[in-house]
């Protein structure tokens, strides 16, 4: 078996909403399992709409928040274990690149000294012209340069051009794993292609994989490897993006292939869901079941389990709309 990278294991994360005595659980990742390997990098889409709990395992593996339930563990080491991870070391192989990139970056501080800090206190750098030499390099991987860059400050920049910046900064480290969270929700629309056609890029140059946290399909479709949709914290299809784009096995997933422009089209707004329910976050029978339009008494009675639908393919579904025999 492959080597893992990244492992998730029967992950969950629960929230207490509203006070101790009369408060709710709200289960914001339910039991979510999914893995990277560690000797082909990859770009694995975690998609599905806002509250889906995307963002909530992007801070889990991050490790901002911790799992309440399951196994983390990255190059063999368990998150739940503080000693078996040198904080360093982390930070060295996994990077972050937030939503909004205004907010990554101090409107006081000239954008090169997040740079050089990362190559200098991190230890990548021994001295200023090690430092010069990998920041200019990486802004070059982005299409920009130090000469460009140097001195200047976060409003000098178009969205798309500080959002280049935040990924030249998570290079410094040559990370292993890149945990891109809604990184072009906040740039226009011209743009983000742009920005994810520089992950695929920066996959293969510098042989690291991207988490790419979106709730864009079109940009998702488009630049993945993999695809993990989430509904409602749970891990509902995952599998590779061509065989879910081609035939998605899921009803949700369905339903959100339908909304992603195809060529030719123009840009359409983001899939507009029924206002959330707290409810449906700890419904015990499959959380779809009250959108699903191929709903049976069967789905309301229990959780389905994963169906494998090839290798690398899995479904949460008692009536996948596609299976192994087609
Ligand atoms: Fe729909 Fe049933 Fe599948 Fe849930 S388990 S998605 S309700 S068909």
């Amino acid at each position: 078996m492959a080597e893992k990278l990244l492992e998730v294991k029967n992950v969950s994360k629960i929230f207490r909403i509203g006070g101790m005595l009369r408060g709710k659980k709200l289960v914001a990742v339910d039991d979510v399992t999914l893995s990277i390997d560690a000797d082909k990098p990859v770009i694995l889409s975690v998609v599905g709409e806002s509250g889906c709990g995307k963002s909530t395992l992007c801070k889990m593996i991050l490790r901002l928040h911790t799992a309440d339930m399951g196994t983390i563990t990255l190059n063999g080491k368990d998150f739940a274990d503080k000693k078996s991870y040198d904080p360093l070391q982390f930070k060295l192989d996994v990077q972050p690149i937030f939503q909004n990139p205004y907010e990554s970056f101090s409107a006081r501080k000239a954008v090169d000294t997040y740079l050089f800090n990362t190559a200098l206190r991190l230890g990548i750098a021994k001295n200023k012209d090690e430092a010069n030499k990998l920041v200019d390099d990486a802004l070059k991987s982005v299409g920009m340069s130090l000469a460009v860059v140097k001195g200047k400050y976060p409003t000098q920049f178009s969205g798309g051009e500080l959002q280049r910046v935040s990924i030249a900064r998570a290079l410094i480290t040559r990370p292993k794993l890149i945990i891109a969270d809604e990184p072009v929700a906040a740039i226009d629309a011209s743009m983000k292609m742009n920005i994810v056609n520089l992950f695929k890029d920066l996959k293969d140059k510098y042989k690291v994989s991207f988490i790419y946290i979106t709730h864009d399909l079109s940009t998702a479709y488009y630049v993945s490897d993999y695809i993990a949709t989430l509904y409602r914290g749970c891990l509902i299809e995952y599998g590779p993006a061509k065989e879910i784009m081609d035939n998605p096995a899921h009803p949700y997933t369905e339903l959100l292939m339908n909304a992603v422009p195809r060529v030719g089209d123009k840009w359409k707004e983001d899939l507009v869901m029924p206002e959330m329910e707290d409810k449906e976050y700890s419904i015990s029978y499959c959380k779809f079941a009250p959108r699903c339009p191929y709903a049976t008494d069967e789905c309301r009675k229990e959780r389905p389990k994963e169906t494998f639908l090839g290798p690398e393919r899995k479904v949460l579904c008692y009536h996948p709309l596609y299976t192994k025999e087609g």
